[in-house]
């Protein structure tokens, strides 16, 4: 399979398939095929380019929300909560 320069054309499948194996690669959420993507990425331009955005973006998912406390009495209430509900009626 011969690549362009230009645009690192794979057939169009397995490019696809590859960019969200890709995806799934950098949220630590593969399971299977990674050293598949991993190839893919260093012999894919555009997809080491996407992989590169992707990281970003991963990286900065946590910053995204404001870290909070949990009130102090949540798990009280959570296991009272399913206390409540296994009793019988
Ligand atoms: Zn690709």
């Amino acid at each position: 399979m011969a690549l362009t320069p230009a645009a690192g054309r794979f057939q169009s499948d397995e490019h696809g398939e590859m960019q969200g194996s890709i995806a799934a690669h950098l949220l630590d959420a593969a399971e299977t095929d990674e050293e598949q993507a991993l190839a893919h990425i260093r012999s894919c331009p555009s997809c080491s380019e996407l992989a590169r955005r992707l990281a970003r973006a991963a990286a900065a998912v946590p910053l995204s929300v404001d870290q909070v406390e949990p009130p102090v009495d949540l798990r009280a209430r959570i296991l009272a909560r399913c206390r409540e509900a296994r009793s019988p009626r």
